[in-house]
């Protein structure tokens, strides 16, 4: 068991999100992105988004306590019994120990973790230019991957707009938080012997076909 249970890492602008879109399609796995589920508890207003929203505006990191507890509730949920996608988490060591204390416990562990590694200044010109689906959270970006018509989800319909957090200042804390905090997951795992290391400066198309050779074939 655990072959499923995957990890997107990397810096903000990988591609995460973009790539997690395929994955869960061919997989079949549940997408679990903590940024997605913290933004949905600021709008919201719930006592944790409450606590949240100053972090997330600023661009540092949510105390490991609240995102650990909302990570391990939804791994409770039966749809991940098969595997799961986790798309922004852990970024911390302790979160990674938390997760795999969690896993260890149900007889699991992290199957792959898929490494999107992308130059610095390339994803400063992809957060600052990327636009999100109020409704379903897709991401595009207004030159590299617009959609077709201006400020309208091409899978859904619903409204594009641009998150707070994707400003220049607040992108580049968000990198530094990256460097200091969340790079270290890569030897963490790497001790595991379960990161599998992904150019993320090419196509769309071109690194999911790499991440699809590092996860191997759907069961
Ligand atoms: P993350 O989830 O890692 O923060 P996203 O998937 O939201 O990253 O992608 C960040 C931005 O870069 C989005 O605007 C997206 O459309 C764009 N993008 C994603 N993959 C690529 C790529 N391979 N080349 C160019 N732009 C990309
Ligand atoms: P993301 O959508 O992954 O770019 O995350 C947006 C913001 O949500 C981050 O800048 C953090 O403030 C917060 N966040 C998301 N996931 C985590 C996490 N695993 N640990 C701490 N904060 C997080």
């Amino acid at each position: 068991m655990g072959q499923f249970d995957l990890i997107m890492l990397g810096p903000p602008g990988a591609g995460k999100g973009t790539q997690a879109a395929n994955v869960v399609s061919d997989y079949g796995v549940p997408h679990i992105s903590t940024g997605d589920m913290l933004r949905d508890a600021v709008k919201n207003q719930t006592p944790m988004g409450m606590e949240a929203k100053r972090y997330m505006e600023a661009g540092d990191l949510v105390p490991d306590s609240v995102v650990i507890g909302i990570v391990k509730d939804r791994l409770q949920q039966p749809d991940t019994a098969k595997g799961f996608l986790l798309d922004g988490f852990p970024r911390t060591i302790p979160q990674a120990e938390a997760l795999d204390a969690a896993l260890g416990g149900i007889g699991r562990s992290v199957g792959k973790v898929v490494a999107i590694l992308v130059d610095e200044e390339a994803l400063v010109a992809r957060l600052t230019g990327r636009r999100i689906c109020r409704t379903c959270q897709a991401p595009f970006h207004v030159s590299f991957n617009p959609p077709k018509t201006v400020d309208v989800c091409d899978r859904c319909g619903g409204e594009l707009y641009q998150r707070a957090d994707d400003s220049e200042a607040t992108v580049r804390n968000r990198l530094e938080v990256y460097r200091a905090q969340t790079e270290p997951l890569i030897e963490y795992y790497d001790k595991q012997g379960v990161v599998a290391r992904v150019d993320g400066d090419q196509s769309p198309d071109k690194v999911y076909a790499e991440i699809k050779a590092a996860i191997g074939p759907a069961a």
